[in-house]
């Protein structure tokens, strides 16, 4: 028996409802879903008792956030890293990099890849990467890839990047056949459709389980006609896990286009941003009379001081259910005091969790290309968490207080 078995209501390579199951642990998915951001291995802002109400089944954790030493101590824990992080419960997913900061970050040559560490930039070699795998024994493992985000890449290099990430996976693939792990191998080819086609076809060629099609750096507009190159030369019966695919429009776009599973950044992206989810999707959007609605509640503005109504009535979250009103998460945020990203990270996860649950919903009824258009019409999309280019970002660095950068740095 495979470690990991996908099966799709229907054999569809478009829009495609699916059970991903991981045989060993005895655990389903179901698809379209979210996987679970996190920063060195913990969800951020959030400890065990703040996980353990929250829909979290499958983490993703980067591997370059652990090697700002030469020698990880990570890697010498000998009993792998679901003990390691204490999420013995969860599906941990690794991949070297992490899917917020793809971009090159110097140099890749044909023996290593350069990844971003807290110690600096560090080269991975496939040596390497198979020690981080043996000590960490995911359960779902993604092979080096030489990915390009540079809308500006020529040919050439798009093709160097197809073909060196082929070669390390033939690499990868050997270390994670010995030790049983299941491999999403990545998709890639940027802005060349015939690339991105030749990529899917070679990568599917080789003894996967799932693939990683990755649509980062790319504008909005490109998103479906590349998204497609890509999809249509895949296996249908095999999952795909989008990178790139962030807000609700690209997950709805992705999954329009045949994607299975998504990185789940939004919900930390709005977080940073003292944003609240509030869009719904499909039978949980009611009330489609008015249009242009905001899809987040900036809780920074001064006018939730005086509203001591929850985020959401209907949402089932810590925050909501107590329930914090939005002028007491206004005030933790002004207040710099902990618990307002811990409540508003609860609240965007539960949240985007339901707002999957209600595409899958969409997807068994028949209804999904319909409810996209109707949430496309009633929602602003001018302004967006990820910042769609052209758009305007909705937050500014300093939202809570002390910038990104600074906040990971680790002395
Ligand atoms: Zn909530």
């Amino acid at each position: 028996m495979t470690a990991v078995d996908f099966q799709l209501t229907d054999n569809s390579n478009n829009v495609r409802r699916g059970t991903l199951q991981f045989t060993k642990k005895n655990k389903t998915i179901q698809t379209p879903a979210c996987l679970t951001y996190t920063l060195r291995g913990s969800v951020p802002h959030l400890v065990a008792d703040n996980l353990k109400p929250l829909p979290i089944d499958l983490v993703q954790v980067s591997i370059e956030q652990f090697l700002e030493q030469k020698d990880s101590s990570s890697f010498k824990f000998p009993h792998g890293l679901h003990q390691y992080l204490h999420l013995e419960d969860l599906l941990l997913f690794c991949d070297l990099r992490d899917p917020l900061k793809l971009a090159p970050t110097a140099f890749n040559t044909d023996k290593y890849l350069s990844v971003e560490s807290h110690g600096g930039v560090r080269q991975v070699t496939p040596a390497l990467w198979a020690e981080a795998v043996k000590a960490y024994r995911p359960d779902l493992v993604a092979p080096m890839a030489d990915a390009v985000t540079d809308l500006e890449a020529k040919n050439k290099r798009i093709i160097r990047s197809v073909n060196r990430s082929l070669r390390w996976l033939d690499e990868n693939l050997k270390t994670a056949k010995e030790l049983d792990i299941p491999v999403f191998a990545h998709v890639l080819g940027h802005t060349n459709a015939e690339e991105r086609a030749r990529s899917a076809k070679e990568t599917a060629s080789r003894d996967v389980e799932g693939f990683i099609v990755n649509m980062l750096g790319l504008d909005y507009d490109q998103i479906p006609s590349l998204l497609r190159a890509s999809t249509d030369a895949l296996p249908t019966k095999k999952p795909r896990l989008g990178y790139g695919l962030a807000t609700p429009e690209k997950i709805l776009e992705g999954v329009s286009n045949g994607i299975d599973l998504f990185d789940g950044t939004y919900a930390y992206k709005a977080t940073e941003k003292g944003r609240a989810i509030i869009f719904k999707f499909g039978q949980d959007l009611t009330n489609d009379e008015k249009t242009q609605q905001a899809k987040t509640l900036n809780l920074w503005e001064p006018s939730f001081a005086h509203d001591f109504e929850p985020l959401d009535t209907t949402c089932g979250c810590h925050a909501c259910k107590r329930p914090h009103n939005k002028a007491y998460i206004h005030h933790l945020l002004n207040a710099h005091e902990m618990l307002g990203p811990i409540l508003l990270m609860s609240h965007n996860i539960y949240q985007l969790d339901q707002f999957m649950a209600a595409i899958r919903t969409s997807i068994e009824n028949n209804q999904f290309e319909q409810d996209k258009d109707r949430f496309m019409k009633y929602f602003s999309h001018a302004i967006e968490v990820d910042g769609m280019k052209n758009h305007v970002d909705e937050v500014d660095n300093e939202s809570l207080g002390v910038p990104l950068k600074k906040k990971r740095t680790i002395l």
